[in-house]
């Protein structure tokens, strides 16, 4: 049996069709909803890995409804990651994205800038958070092709149009007073926190891990970013969004991350400065169960003690 030529041609195109559409499997993903205060949300991402199916968006990112728009807070990994999170923003507000304000340099902070600048939206950011963005872009788009194959396509690595020089930023839109902190390298040179001073919320980005353990990045240096985390905790925050687990407050925020950071200068800068070696300090201190209840520790806590090794070793 023949088929009729307009079944046969668009069943030739079929294949073309498939390729460019989703995997079916990642279709329905969205972070998690959960309401700080009164037009103030936080969109919550897996504390696991980066997938195909998550858009890598393991991550935190932030919503807050002002008069004059909607400031979304880090613009996801990729082009498709930052429309999904447009989408979510925009349900929750009824009012386009004005203002996409990015909180570091990780690829789930920024690598979504593009999307929203080739719509006209202000991408903020300090000037300091750039050039760490300008200098990890290269190695975090190659990964990223690994993980995201067709999802990454059409995301070019977009830095703020608004930056702001020095270490502070007060911003105001449509009602809302929103800070800019940076306080000292952190998890990535130039990582700040998002201060809503009028409602007590800190947007802390990757200064905080709630619930998974955190990850110390070749870029990370874990005596500046405990610095970092102190100067957060004096800002008496009522809430807490963390860069990676649900909304907190501090006690929960020490118990994750601080008292965490503190065990690797504590512990691992002795090692580093009697030259003890990389091995032998990940030997002396592979295990420590009073962490083992946080997620990602099998995967994350001896690779965390050689990097804070070889960070603690490059210092002296
Ligand atoms: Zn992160």
């Amino acid at each position: 049996m023949r088929l009729p030529s307009l079944l046969a041609a668009s069943l030739l195109a079929l294949p073309l069709l498939t390729q460019s559409l989703p995997a079916a499997a990642g279709d329905t993903f969205m972070p998690t909803v959960q309401r700080v205060a009164e037009g103030v949300h936080a969109l919550i991402g897996p504390t696991g890995a980066r997938t195909h199916d998550n858009h890598a968006l393991n991550a935190n990112f932030g919503v807050i409804d002002t008069a004059a728009g909607t400031i979304l807070i880090d613009s996801g990994a990729s082009r498709t990651g930052a429309a999904l999170l447009e989408a979510q923003a925009e349900a929750l507000t009824g009012k386009p994205v004005r203002w996409v304000i990015n909180t570091g340099a990780q690829d789930h902070r920024w690598l979504g800038n593009g999307y929203f600048a080739d719509k006209g939206v202000e991408v903020i950011a300090l000037a300091r958070t750039v050039e760490t963005q300008q200098a990890v872009a290269g190695d975090q788009l190659a990964a990223l092709t690994t993980v995201l194959g067709d999802r990454l396509a059409g995301t070019t690595p977009t830095h703020a149009s608004r930056r702001l020089a020095g270490e502070h930023g007060v911003l105001e839109l449509g009602g809302r007073r929103i800070e800019l902190h940076y306080f000292a390298d952190a998890h990535f040179p130039g990582d700040i926190v998002v201060w809503l001073p009028d409602e007590g919320i800190a947007f802390a980005g990757d200064h905080v891990y709630v619930d998974r353990l955190l990850g110390i990045r070749p870029q990370s240096n874990p005596e500046t970013w405990l610095a970092a985390f102190e100067a957060l905790k004096a800002l008496q925050p009522a809430v807490i969004v963390p860069g990676h687990g649900p909304v907190t407050d501090l006690a929960t925020a020490e118990a994750d991350t601080g008292t965490y950071l503190r065990y690797l200068v504590d512990k691992v800068k002795g090692l580093a400065e009697d030259l003890a070696g990389v091995d032998t300090a990940v030997a002396e201190l592979a295990d420590a169960p009073q962490f083992a209840r946080l997620k990602n520790y099998d995967e994350l806590h001896r690779l965390n003690l050689s990097r804070a090794y070889l960070a603690f070793e490059a210092a002296q």
